[in-house]
């Protein structure tokens, strides 16, 4: 690929490997230019991303007891702890 078969002039460089882009090839992302290949995915990520997945988050250290249990439990003792 030379330059001659560019129809339109060189406006940006992909930041990531520096490939030439033009205005119909480049890609802006967060005020940053990258070519089609190294524009981060973010629209595809957000929501769907593994941190977001409830199976891979680490919810509770303590798997046994249920949160709103753990809530009730702490609420009773501090409870009892008002009458002792
Ligand atoms: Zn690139």
């Amino acid at each position: 690929m030379t330059a001659n078969e560019s129809p339109k002039p060189v406006t940006a460089y992909c930041r990531a490997c520096g490939k030439p882009l033009t205005e119909d090839t480049l890609k802006m992302s967060q005020g940053t230019v990258y070519c089609e290949e190294h524009v981060p995915q973010q629209s595809a990520a957000a929501g769907q991303g593994p941190a977001a997945s409830p199976y891979t988050a680490p919810a509770v250290a303590n798997t046994g007891v249920s949160p709103g249990l753990a809530f009730l439990l702490g609420l009773a003792r501090d409870w009892r702890s008002c009458w002792d």
